[in-house]
């Protein structure tokens, strides 16, 4: 299935992102939302290596995966995505952290850019908005 069939995104930056392999992490309690993630990326050179519902199982996954990018939801059972972002920067600090998040609070968006991630994608997205902010990610322009 080609780019333009599956919809999304299909500017230049999307499918290549440059000779290497990226490790993806999903973090979100909504299963509907993780295999959303996994389905509508459309790197072919990204690979999700692992899902979490929450926190701690992130913390785990990670350890588990050494995951180069994460997405990561905000509001979740036993550990929230603040919390979880820092304790990743603190083991990893050249991975980089993509929030995907309902903004219902511009203050805690603020405080998990300080807290070490590099994007902010609001809920609800579409494909395009999804695959861009991954671009951007990639291409670490913060
Ligand atoms: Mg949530």
């Amino acid at each position: 299935m080609s780019l333009d069939e599956r919809g999304g995104a299909t500017n230049e930056g999307a499918a290549r992102s440059g000779g290497r392999n990226w490790r993806l992490l999903i973090v979100d309690d909504s299963n509907i939302i993780r295999r959303r993630i996994e389905r509508s990326q459309q790197f072919s050179d990204l690979e999700v290596v692992g899902a979490a519902s929450n926190g701690v199982e992130a913390l785990e996954l990670f350890r588990k995966t050494d995951p180069d990018l994460v997405t990561m939801d905000l509001t979740m059972p036993q550990m929230d995505g603040i919390e979880c972002i820092e304790k990743l920067v603190e083991w990893k600090p050249a991975v980089r952290i993509l929030v995907i998040s309902a903004l219902a609070d511009k203050a805690t968006a603020v405080d998990a850019m300080e807290k070490g991630a590099n994007g902010f994608l609001n809920k609800p997205f579409t494909d395009r908005q999804l695959n861009e902010a991954l671009a951007e990610l990639i291409r670490g322009r913060r």
